[in-house]
């Protein structure tokens, strides 16, 4: 029985946005129009984090739809998630890793979510036949691991989860599985309050196959003591915690935030894992992209604020071609390395493109005459 889940515990209409913020009527008018694209919930437990009395407050931002979500610039499929669809609801991009998108749902949606195009509206992307897509896995060895993502699968009942567990745990090529979620910012009491689940993961992980949790903090203020309780919980259980931020305009865009971010996530056992740069999706691109000229030196100065555990993250741009680590600023050029590829003639490979001091992705850079070599692209 699901009893973790309320619907007063969430708003998700304008209407009930206003009891917090005050809007103009044209706002009101635009948010209306934006809500009706991209749907909006947010937690009451996250709304009592955001300070409303701040107009910039990088948590409202965040999670509040903005007329700025007008825009329509950009891609709703930055990395090529269409063309790595092996069947419905799980890519295969890179040889090692399988993904699926297991539901459409979650505790909050983040205004600048890469999958917007689904999160929240109906979607054939999701995945409808588990069994295919344990099928597929057992069929490819090179599979080592299993992403579980979506929307957010912690928003799945436990009965559920414990089936994706039943299923792929006894795949011998699996080293592990991991769940990617940000129910531990948005909706802790869902973990807080279900015995069953950490059993649950306390089972499988000291028993059967190690489980990973990719959560998703993108501010110091988003760890909260419930948060806190949430990580021993799930260190408790064996769990292993790593964590992904997006970079995000007004939101942890300054070396101070980041650098607090990155060292009191280490501070409660979790592992900064990846810094993404933000991708250039409808409604997001203009909303929360930072130039890359810009963004560098701000993660560079945080790195100098923070010891080697803490600094350990990579600052990547997930593409179609690979997840692409920015490296450096050298002169007028930009340095990158792929740090996974999609065609693994790409892998480790260095490369250099010209700075440019408004270019937010790879694909707006130009490609000076000294590079190395083309990059490989394989289409499929
Ligand atoms: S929790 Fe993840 S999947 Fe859900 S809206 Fe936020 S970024 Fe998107």
């Amino acid at each position: 029985m699901t009893y973790w889940k309320k619907e007063k515990d969430f708003i998700t209409s304008v209407g009930e946005l206003k009891q917090y913020i005050s809007l103009a009527p044209k706002e009101e008018v635009q948010l209306r129009k934006v809500v009706l694209r991209h749907p909006m919930c947010i937690s009451k437990f996250y709304l009592s984090l955001i300070d409303f009395t701040d107009t910039d407050d990088p948590l409202k931002k965040m999670v509040v739809p903005s007329p700025r979500e007008l825009d329509i610039s950009g891609s709703y499929d930055t990395s090529g998630e269409l063309h790595n669809t092996k069947l419905s609801g799980l890519q295969h991009k890179y040889s090692k890793t399988a993904l699926v998108l297991s539901t459409n749902r979650c505790a909050t949606y983040c205004r600048f979510c890469f999958r917007k195009r689904l999160v929240g509206l109906d979607s054939t992307e999701i995945i409808s036949n588990f069994n295919q897509a344990v099928k597929y896995i057992k069929a490819h060895p090179e599979i080592n691991n299993v992403l579980i993502s979506g929307g957010d699968p912690l928003m799945l009942t436990t009965r559920v989860l414990t089936r994706f567990l039943e299923l792929l745990s006894p795949i011998p090529h699996l080293d592990f599985i991991r769940f990617g979620t940000k129910v531990p910012v948005y909706y802790p009491k869902r973990i807080l309050k279900d015995d069953e689940l950490i059993s649950l993961l306390s089972s499988y992980t000291r028993n059967r196959k190690q489980i990973y949790f990719v959560t998703h903090i993108d501010h110091p203020r988003e760890i909260t003591d419930e948060l806190k309780k949430v990580v021993n919980l799930l260190l408790g259980a064996g769990v292993v915690i790593n964590n992904q931020t997006v970079f995000l305009r007004g939101v942890n865009d300054n070396p101070d935030v980041l650098a607090e971010l990155m060292r009191n996530l280490v501070s409660i056992g979790i592992n900064p894992y990846y810094l993404f740069q933000c991708r250039p999706v409808k409604r997001v691109k203009k909303n929360f992209q930072i130039p890359l000229s810009i963004g560098y030196p701000i993660v560079e100065k945080a790195k100098a604020q923070l010891d080697g555990h803490s600094k350990r993250f990579r600052f990547i741009m997930s593409h179609k071609k690979g997840k692409i680590e920015i490296l450096g600023i050298k002169g007028d050029e930009m340095i990158f390395k792929f740090h996974q590829a999609k065609d693994e003639r790409n892998a480790g490979r260095i490369f250099f493109r010209k700075l440019n001091p408004v270019a937010t992705w790879l694909d707006d850079l130009d490609n000076p005459k000294n590079n190395i070599g083309s990059i490989h692209d394989k289409r499929r």
